[in-house]
C-alpha cells in the first residue's frame, strides 16, 4: 500500500535541506510511496512580490531585479548539489525561469487571482524539478510528475475547488504503480482547458490528502521543522507541548481557527478513509511523532492556543435607526462571500453587526468599500485574536493579564479575545 510524504518549503529550504531527504526517502524504498514537495523555503512569498512589480507600469526594474535573484536563489542550490554534473538540472530550471518570465508577460493584464496561479506554481515546479533531479542523482529512481495534469480543479483562481472524480481517475491511472518513487508538487492543480490553479496558501498538505484519498493510501507523513503538533505554536508560546495523537476532527478545529501547522482542508480526506496521518521531524526523524486519526480519545486532555495576527475589526451599523436582522446579516454574510473572505469571529447586537476579518488588503479594501455605500463602517487595525481549545477555568482571565479585549466570544470548547497586537508579548505563555 502507498505511503504519501510531503515535504513543506523548510525541508527543502536549501542544498543541505535536500541532500538530507536521501535517507528519509531511501528509508521507505520498500514501498510505493508518492512525494508531494512544496516551493523551496520562502519561494512563494517572493513570487508573490514579483507578482506584484509584474502588474506595475512603473516597477519595471524591482521585477528584474526579483526574478534575477530568485533565479540565482535556485542556481546556487543547484550548483552545490550538482556540480557539473551531466545529472544537473540546470537547463531544466533555466528554461522555467524563462516560461515564468513568459507568463508574467502574458498575463498580467489579466484579473490578478488568475494571473497569480499561472505564474506561483512556478515554485512547484522548479523545486521538484531540482528534487526529482537529485533523488536520481543519489540512486533513488523517481519518476517527476506535473501535479497540474492530475489535480484537475475549477477555475476558482487561488482558491480552486476539486473535481474529486476526475482526479481520482488520473491519479489512478496517471501514476503507474511501478519501482519508482513518484514525485510531484503541492499546492497547483489545472482545469480542464489547460490553466494552472492554486488549492490556497500552505495548500501542500491539502495535496498530499488529495493523492492519498485517491490512492487509498496506508498513512500520510507530513515531515516539518517541528517534532510533530504542538498544543500552540513552539515559536509562540514558550511551554508549549507536542500532542501525541489527536482526532481528525480535533486537528481541523485547531487549523480552521489559525494553526498554521497543518492546512485546514487536509483532514477530510483522510478521515473519509482513516488513513492516519503523522507529523514527524525532518531533522531528527526518530523523534516521536504527532499520530492524527479517529481516536477522539484525547482531544480534550491539553487547552491548545492558537493566535492569529493581522486582524481587522469591522464594525457595520444601519444608517437609521433599525435592527441589524437577519435580511441584513445575510447581505453583509453575502458580500463577505463574494470578497472571498472569511469572519474568525462574528458578534451581533440590535444595531450593529461586527466581524473579524484577516487583513487582506487586496480583498478588505473591496468590501469595506461596497459596504460603506449602505451602512456606517468603523474598523479598527492592528488585532490579535487569541483562541483556546479547551480552555480550564481561569485560562483566558490568565492569558489576558489584565489586557482589555475588543471582542470576546465563548462556546463548550473554544473561548477567544481580539486584544491590540502592540498590547500582546512576543512570547506568551500557556497558565497552568
Ligand atoms: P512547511 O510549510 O515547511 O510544511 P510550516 O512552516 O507551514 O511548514 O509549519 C511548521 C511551522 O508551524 C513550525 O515551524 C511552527 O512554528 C508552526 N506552528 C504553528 N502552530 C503550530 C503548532 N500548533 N504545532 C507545531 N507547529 C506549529
Ligand atoms: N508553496 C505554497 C505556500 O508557500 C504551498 C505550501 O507550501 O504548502 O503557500
Ligand atoms: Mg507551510
Amino acid at each position: 500500500m502507498t505511503t504519501v510524504f510531503k515535504f513543506g518549503g523548510a525541508s527543502i529550504k536549501d542544498a543541505d535541506a535536500i541532500r538530507h531527504l536521501t535517507p528519509l526517502i531511501e528509508a521507505h524504498e520498500d514501498r510505493p510511496l508518492i512525494v508531494v514537495v512544496s516551493a523551496m523555503g520562502k519561494t512563494t512569498n517572493k513570487l508573490e512580490a514579483l507578482l506584484a512589480a509584474a502588474r506595475s507600469e512603473d516597477h519595471r526594474d524591482t521585477y528584474r531585479e526579483c526574478l534575477e535573484t530568485l533565479q540565482a536563489e535556485h542556481r546556487e542550490v543547484i550548483e552545490a548539489l550538482f556540480g557539473d554534473s551531466s545529472e544537473s538540472p540546470i537547463k531544466r530550471v533555466e528554461a522555467l525561469f524563462v516560461e515564468l518570465d513568459a507568463q508574467h508577460r502574458k498575463h498580467r493584464r489579466e484579473a490578478y487571482a488568475k494571473h497569480y496561479d499561472q505564474t506561483v506554481c512556478y515554485g512547484e515546479l522548479i523545486s521538484t524539478t531540482i528534487v526529482a533531479a537529485w533523488l536520481n542523482h543519489s540512486g533513488i529512481a523517481t519518476a517527476w510528475h506535473d501535479a497540474r495534469e492530475l489535480v484537475r480543479t475549477d477555475a476558482c483562481h487561488q482558491a480552486a475547488n476539486l473535481d474529486w472524480a476526475a482526479t481520482a481517475e488520473f491519479v489512478r491511472t496517471r501514476l503507474a504503480q511501478n519501482e519508482r518513487v513518484i514525485l510531484t508538487q503541492g499546492f497547483i492543480g489545472g482545469t480542464e482547458e489547460g490553466a494552472s490553479t492554486t488549492l490556497g496558501r500552505e495548500g501542500s498538505d491539502f495535496s498530499a490528502a488529495i493523492f492519498a484519498h485517491c490512492l487509498d493510501a496506508q498513512e500520510v507523513v507530513i515531515w516539518k521543522d517541528v517534532t510533530g503538533l504542538f498544543n500552540a505554536d513552539p515559536r509562540r508560546f514558550d511551554n508549549a507541548v507536542q500532542l501525541e495523537r489527536i482526532s481528525y476532527t480535533e486537528a481541523t478545529e485547531l487549523a480552521w481557527h489559525g494553526a498554521k501547522v497543518i492546512h485546514p482542508k487536509t483532514l477530510g480526506p483522510l478521515q473519509e478513509k482513516s488513513i492516519p496521518l503523522m507529523v514527524r521531524s525532518f531533522e531528527t526523524p526518530d523523534a516521536k511523532p504527532t499520530v492524527i486519526d479517529a481516536e477522539r480519545r484525547f482531544d480534550s486532555e491539553v487547552a491548545s492556543c492558537i493566535l492569529r495576527e493581522n486582524q481587522v475589526w469591522v464594525e457595520v451599523r444601519p444608517r437609521d435607526f433599525s435592527f441589524m436582522d437577519e435580511p441584513r446579516q445575510h447581505d453583509i454574510l453575502g458580500r463577505l462571500v463574494e470578497a472571498g473572505l472569511h469572519a474568525n469571529l462574528i458578534d451581533s447586537s440590535a444595531m450593529r453587526f461586527a466581524l473579524c476579518l484577516d487583513d487582506k488588503p487586496e480583498r478588505l479594501g473591496p468590501l469595506i468599500e461596497s459596504l460603506a455605500g449602505d451602512y456606517e463602517i468603523t474598523r479598527q487595525d492592528e488585532l490579535t485574536l487569541l483562541t483556546v481549545r479547551h480552555p480550564h477555568s481561569g485560562m483566558m482571565a490568565a492569558l489576558s493579564q489584565g489586557r482589555e479585549a475588543l471582542a470576546e466570544r465563548r462556546n463548550a470548547t473554544t473561548a477567544q479575545r481580539l486584544f491590540h497586537s502592540r498590547e500582546c508579548p512576543e512570547t506568551w505563555h500557556i497558565p497552568d
